[in-house]
């Protein structure tokens, strides 16, 4: 069993799409949905340019990749900062937001709820304990 990159239910390791949210879970099945996405796209007759492109993108599941890849640079960057101030009351706040938004973190949380908590949630955690670790950082 793996993890939907998308809806993180559980799914068969050979599933070409999960059978939740119908997000492709092989680079092989994202072609070939990108394909017929587009194929249907064109006739649409939605106009072309950057709408169509994010659209096209979410229904491929570019836009979780982004999200994940800039969870794991704030992430990380948080938490190197975090370190160089440990000793500092600030290091601690500092630390949990690194945490909070690196990608697995938001499928751990979810797990007893049976979805990965949304991304908005987790921004929203982060921002709180960024904000607390700066003020402390600030004040003390
Ligand atoms: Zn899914």
């Amino acid at each position: 069993m793996k993890d939907c990159r998308r809806c993180g239910s559980a799914i068969d390791d050979a599933a070409q799409f999960c059978p939740d949210c119908g997000t492709p879970q092989t680079d092989e099945a994202r072609a070939q949905f990108a394909d017929l996405a587009q194929e249907e796209l064109d006739e649409s007759g939605l106009p072309g340019g950057g709408d169509r492109g994010k659209l096209l993108a979410q229904l491929t599941g570019d836009t979780d990749r982004l999200w994940d890849r800039a969870g794991y640079a704030v992430g990380f960057v948080t938490i190197v900062l975090a370190l160089s101030v440990l000793t500092d009351p600030a290091g601690v706040p500092l630390l949990l937001a690194g945490l909070v938004i690196l990608p697995p973190t938001r499928h751990l949380l979810g797990r007893p709820f049976g979805r990965p908590f949304i991304r908005e949630f987790m921004v929203a955690l982060y921002a709180v304990f960024a904000v607390l670790g700066g003020a402390l950082f600030v004040l003390l």
